[in-house]
């Protein structure tokens, strides 16, 4: 089985200590790794596990909590406690730790076997106080992890390791993103807006700006032959309008789509960026806003935000590696209008053009529409409807002091009818608990009007992110009210605050 994330590690560490002897902790090793080995095994764990031998006293776990720091490849340690690890061995290594931590509160057997059991089985098996004392030095260190109870053959279990795992996969993307932009944010615009230094220190990202000019040379040096793949790959992959084909009297605006896609992914390639914004205001000599080559290029894997919004170009390309090889997609969203039926309320959500096909399991149209904004050429774009099923938007805030995600969890359903007369890709959903809770808390929260939607990963993927990133997490679900959550808002107003210091 290949994993999604096969080139990445996760490191599975055993807690003992000398005192048993070596026939116990033989036992140890060979039932840690058998734990490991099912982990690995399992299909919803995305990563390798790799099992590192017993730790037994505190310089072992300092160097390997250095050694995991060190190495790319690892994204998260999973930590167990199999006999009993006294904590203080494990102080220097946990506050050295920079890499994701999971608590695995497990044991080697499912049933407790009341026959036979002695007190050698007794000293073997003796998770149930082992992990209570390491899950006291965590507390008393605060250090960020995610606790997991049951045991490894629990689908439960595997599921949380594997999400928890997916969660850390974005937190190293995240330090591994460069963030192109192509112009600013748009105008006067307050929420797009952030801080970049303060989300390099948090997320590792780094976000720096290029020139327009740049772009529009890439797509002047754009060659015939590479725009005829791509166009050939439309005709293949999309109901292209007959206008647009070729022959049609509009098949050079599509061509200069494919340029721009062209062009986009050889840019972002020599930056080494898998994420980048653009804007309808600092388009330069682009004849079109990039509409077609953003969704190709966000099917891809690539961050998208539009209008300068690189806080949600994170999210994106979070959520895309998140969702790897998951079935369903993630894309930039945007809140645009309601239906306000009593007891049938729900979202339109759309953008001017970018939204990312990855959202739809249905034929996409290639069409080509006017923008009605920023005085350029009519821009092509896919059109779809996003596929029903559940699915989770997340903004990113910047609220001075810190950064706040907000997550509500929906469920995605098919239009009422069709929209022949919308020319650009939508999704529309009914947000959990229900549409007036879940917008009076997302309006309380100054969440965004750009989020991203993935139908790949669900809440727990962004709790374990934000439990990673230490960022605070809001989120609205169906056990959501209106009245808890201004008192969730007012406390993490108090707890992020003292939790920085001064
Ligand atoms: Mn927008």
């Amino acid at each position: 089985m290949t994993k999604p994330y096969a080139d990445r590690e996760v490191w599975f560490l055993t807690g003992s200590q000398d005192l048993y002897g070596e026939e116990t902790l033989r036992q140890v090793a060979e039932q840690s790794q058998a734990i490991a080995r099912e982990l690995e095994a399992a299909e919803a764990v995305p990563v390798r596990i790799v099992w590192k031998p017993v730790l037994k006293d505190s310089d072992a776990i300092r160097r390997m909590a250095l050694e995991a720091n060190a190495a790319d490849r690892c994204i998260g340690v999973i930590a167990w406690m199999h006999t009993f690890s006294p904590a203080k061995m494990w102080i220097a290594g946990l506050d050295a730790l920079r890499t994701p931590l999971l608590h695995l509160h497990t044991q080697a057997n499912v049933e407790l076997p009341w026959s036979t059991i002695d007190f050698d089985f007794m000293n073997l098996n003796q998770a149930a106080h082992g992990d209570r004392e390491f899950g006291y030095i965590q507390s008393r260190l605060g250090v960020a992890r995610k606790t997991v109870v049951g045991h490894v053959s629990n689908p439960t279990v595997q599921a949380r390791v594997g999400t928890w795992a997916r969660a850390a996969a974005g937190w190293a993307a995240t330090h591994e993103l460069k963030l192109a932009r192509f112009g600013d944010n748009m105008r006067n615009v307050a929420v797009t807006e952030g801080d970049k230094t303060e989300a390099e220190l948090r997320f590792g990202v780094s976000v720096n700006t290029w020139g327009v000019n740049d772009l529009v040379a890439a797509v002047a040096a754009v060659d015939e032959s590479a725009v005829d793949a791509v166009v050939a790959e439309y005709e293949d992959l999309y109901d292209v309008a007959p206008e647009l084909r070729a022959g049609g009297e509009r098949h050079d605006s599509l061509r200069y789509g494919a340029r721009q896609e062209v062009a986009l992914l050889s840019l972002l390639g020599e930056i080494g960026a898998t994420a980048f914004t653009t804007t309808f205001e600092d388009l330069g000599d682009l004849r079109q806003l990039p509409g077609l080559a953003v969704q190709r290029l966000m099917a891809k894997g690539f961050g998208f935000g539009a209008e300068g919004d690189w806080k949600t170009a994170l999210l994106v390309r979070a959520a895309k590696v998140m969702g790897e090889g998951l079935p369903g997609g993630a894309s930039l969203m945007e809140d645009y209008t309601y239906n306000l039926v009593p007891g049938d309320e729900k979202i339109l959500g759309a953008h001017m053009l970018e939204i990312c096909p990855s959202l739809t399991t249905s034929k996409p149209s290639l069409e080509i529409h006017p923008l009605g904004i920023g005085g350029k050429e009519d821009p092509v774009r896919l059109v779809f409807d996003t596929d029903p099923g559940p699915g989770v938007v997340v903004a990113l805030s910047d609220m001075r002091d810190r950064f706040r995600l907000t997550a509500n969890a929906v469920d995605i359903v098919a239009p009422d009818a069709a929209l022949p007369n919308l020319p650009v890709a939508r999704a529309v959903w009914k947000p959990k608990p229900d549409f007036a809770t879940s917008a009076e808390a997302w309006l309380m929260a100054g969440a965004a009007h750009h989020t991203v939607l993935t139908t790949q990963v669900g809440m727990e993927a962004f709790e374990d992110f934000s439990d990673i990133a230490r960022t605070e997490l809001l989120s609205i679900d169906d056990g959501t009210t209106a009245r808890g959550f201004a008192q969730e808002i007012r406390w993490n107003h108090a707890y992020y605050r003292l939790a920085q210091g001064f």
